[in-house]
């Protein structure tokens, strides 16, 4: 018998359940030219699907069926190797397909516009059909005047391609195709630049010459850049970064939320003009060409949200994630990766420093510096002089009984915002709470107007006339009658940042507000407008949710109130304490920029919980101590790996019989040195029409989590069923 012949052959990864992995002939004519990382489009089932390469190789040609070939190319677009290392680990270490992790991380328009040059958008249209369903509407409401790409919109407005072009069927919306090449240009969006080179200060050149050492010798180390508020963590990043421009090599700049880099898109900028700000209100035309640009080394900065970690730079020889704390760096839909993790694996990959900044840091990384895997350098002061602002701490039980009511504002706030007002001064109030009622209820029975979709309670947006659901956007009108027992009895019950607003010009007359919530910001550059209309004094107080709470610079600001700051205490999550003392911590940051230290007022009814304290009387290392001791105590992250099943789906019964046979398995496997909490009702139990289950399983370290999950996937692994979903989330944010 002779051996089989060899032929070349490439694995292919394709969006698809399980592994995903195709072979496919590679025929003699492209095998000088496709390379792993290319993107292909290959023939499956009689359809045409995009992947990437991952594997070429000789192999015996197999016997049972015969292999089909990869088509020619028709562009250049491929995925650098480095990058495709760290694209295998997150798939790994995340337990996704490795298809469906290109697919979430390598944006859409770059893959479907290579191929086609040719794009989808969704027009509004001049007249609307009257019946359309609220879900309809609400879908439409997504649509900004200039259009939007068809993929861009459903990634949006959490909807399938079916049902926006059963949209256009119904004549609601136009579907226009668009050559891509028309759309060349990348909108930039920014304020006006500031010049800004100062010296560093001598913990900025601490700092930067510890980095700086590891870049000269080529090595990776992570760095937790530990700075207070505007102690001037961004001068460290940029000298660095020319640095590392000067070697030939480009930085991925990471940080958390879009709305930040209007700002520091001009900083970064006027320093280094060739910086790419990669964002989520890229059109698609914009994302394929930002990627081009990338991969052709075009770029030295690629300045972006948590998926700019996966741009295609070609040498990267520095990575920074600032405000490494923000839990917008875990993506919540698959791949549920975590951007500063994975950065920190990347670093090592490149061999290259990574540096994680911010005033208030995740207990893990404390942990990481605390084990000495990261080390920490440490900006204490503030270099334009700026003083921290003195804490001001309100029992809001006192303030309700002096004002003999139940108050929301106290007179301490509203007496500090009048005289910063007659001063010329400025103030920033947090309620991380939006809408003008979180409750609408019944008088007399007490039922309060749920979703139906999600058995969540209704906001009330007086503006908007509308009850609101905050999970699936579902609207509907203030009830005439109690829905439980039609009795006309609803009111409204506590307060969101609409009615503070409201309750703050009242209190303070003439004071000059801006809202800045999900509902003032909803479109792709009402943010940057808010805010540069803040710095330019055009208003007097921001009142608003967390977003009032980031990196922003505004010297003028002397008063920072906090509104409820314990009510986010009492959710039942191991990250509570520490999500409270962040974003506490960090709005007080606001304030003391100028030559006025300022005041921060909290109010709360627990003055003495820590995560207040602490927060505002700047003592972190008190905070950190108690809140890892805690962990340690109960067994969670960073002394715990977690990993998070759920199961949803339509019908509960078909959720509760899986969920409890696959919980079963997991009870097996774990035995050895893993705790299962459940398979149980998830605290949010019904969202989005799914039922939910989950279970929680804490191994006692990340590697014993993975180890949990071989032995799972040996077993036999979770398979979903045509009625349940069953998702597996490693290293979880949310565990209710
Ligand atoms: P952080 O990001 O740490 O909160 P920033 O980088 O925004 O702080 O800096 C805060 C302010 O301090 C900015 O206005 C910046 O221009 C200023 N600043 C930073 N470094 C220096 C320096 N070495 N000398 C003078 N001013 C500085
Ligand atoms: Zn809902």
């Amino acid at each position: 018998m002779t051996d089989p012949a060899l032929v070349l052959q490439a694995d292919v990864a394709l969006d698809l359940p399980g592994r995903g992995i195709y072979t496919y002939r590679v025929t003699p004519e492209l095998a000088g030219s496709l390379a792993v990382g290319d993107c292909v489009e290959v023939p499956l089932k009689g359809q045409k699907r995009r992947g990437f390469v991952v594997a070429i190789e000789l192999r015996p040609e197999p016997v049972q069926f015969p292999l089909k070939d990869v088509p020619p190319r028709q562009d250049g677009i491929s995925v650098p190797a480095h990058l495709m290392a760290l694209m295998h680990w997150g798939a790994r270490y995340y337990r996704c397909g490795l298809g469906a992790f290109l697919a979430g991380t390598v944006p859409k328009p770059v893959r479907e516009t290579a191929l086609t040059g040719e794009i989808e958008v969704v027009q509004l249209v001049a007249e609307r059909p009257e019946k359309l369903s609220k879900r309809q509407q609400a879908i439409l409401s997504h649509v900004p005047a200039e259009g939007i790409e068809l993929g861009e919109l459903c990634d949006l407005a959490k909807t399938q391609q079916s049902t926006v072009r059963k949209l256009a069927q119904l004549k609601a919306v136009r579907l226009e195709t668009v050559a891509v090449e028309l759309r060349r240009d990348i909108r930039e969006v920014g304020m006006e630049a500031r010049g800004e080179h100062h010296a560093p200060t001598d913990e900025q050149r601490a700092a930067i010459d510890a980095v700086a050492a590891e870049l000269a010798a080529s090595k990776h180390a992570a760095f937790l850049l530990y700075g207070v508020t505007g102690s001037g963590k961004t001068l460290v990043y940029l000298e660095l970064a020319e640095r590392v421009i000067a070697q030939g090599r480009q930085v991925l700049y990471l940080l958390p939320e879009i709305g930040l880099t209007p700002q520091l898109a001009a900083r970064v900028r006027s320093r280094i003009p060739r910086t790419v700000v990669w964002h989520s209100a890229f059109s698609a035309g914009e994302r394929a060409e930002a990627w081009r640009r990338v991969a052709a080394g075009e770029v030295d900065v690629v300045l972006g949200t948590r998926s700019a970690l996966f741009a295609p730079l070609p040498k990267p020889g520095l990575i920074i994630v600032d405000e490494e704390h923000d839990q917008s760096y875990k993506q919540e839909s698959v791949p549920r990766y975590h951007a500063r993790d994975l950065a920190v694996v990347y670093g090592g990959q490149l061999s290259v420093p990574v540096i994680l900044g911010s005033a208030t840091p995740a207990l893990e990384s404390v942990a990481n510096v605390r084990a000495g895997r990261y080390r920490v350098l440490r900006l204490a002061n503030r270099p334009g002089g700026g003083k921290l602002p003195a804490p001001v701490l309100v029992d809001m039980r006192l303030e309700c009984k002096a004002q003999k009511k139940a108050a929301v504002l106290s007179r301490e706030l509203v007496d500090r915002l009048a005289a910063a007002k007659a001063a010329g001064n400025q103030g920033i109030i947090l309620l991380n709470r939006r809408g003008w009622s979180p409750i609408v209820a019944c008088a007399m029975c007490g039922a309060a107007v749920e979703c139906k979709s999600c058995a969540i309670a209704m906001t009330w947006h007086r503006g908007a006339a509308a009850l609101r659901c905050h999970y699936c956007d579902a609207t509907s009108g203030f009830p005439e009658r109690c829905p439980a027992c039609n009795e006309p009895a609803m009111s409204t019950r506590g307060v969101g940042t609409e009615q503070l607003a409201a309750l703050v010009a009242e209190a303070v007359p003439g004071l000059r507000i801006l809202r800045v919530d999900a509902d003032t910001v909803s479109t792709r550059q009402g943010h940057a407008k808010l805010f540069t209309a803040f710095s330019r004094g055009e208003a007097d107080c921001l009142v608003g949710t967390q977003m009032v709470a980031k990196g922003l610079d505004f010297p003028r600001v002397t008063v920072v109130g906090v509104i409820g700051a314990d009510r986010s205490l009492a959710q039942p999550d191991f990250r509570s304490a520490e999500r409270t003392y962040q974003l506490i911590a960090q709005v007080a940051g606001r304030a003391g920029r100028g030559e006025h230290p300022g005041a921060v007022v909290v109010q709360a009814y627990d003055i003495n919980a820590l995560a207040l304290r602490a927060a505002v009387e700047h003592r972190p290392k008190t905070f950190y101590d108690e809140a890892l001791a805690q962990r340690q105590e109960y067994g969670y992250p960073p002394y715990a790996g977690l990993v998070r099943v759920m199961w949803s789906g339509p019908e509960l019964v078909q959720v509760e019989q899986t969920a409890t046979t696959q919980g079963t398995l997991i009870h097996t496997v774990a035995a050895p040195n893993c705790q299962v909490l459940g398979p149980n009702p998830a605290g949010l139990a019904f969202l989005h029409d799914q039922h939910r289950w989950h279970a929680l399983i804490k191994a006692p370290t990340r590697g014993d989590a993975q180890r949990f999950l071989d032995r799972l996937e040996a077993a036999g692994g979770l398979p979903a069923t045509a009625a349940v979903r069953v998702t597996v989330d490693v290293d979880p944010y949310h565990t209710t």
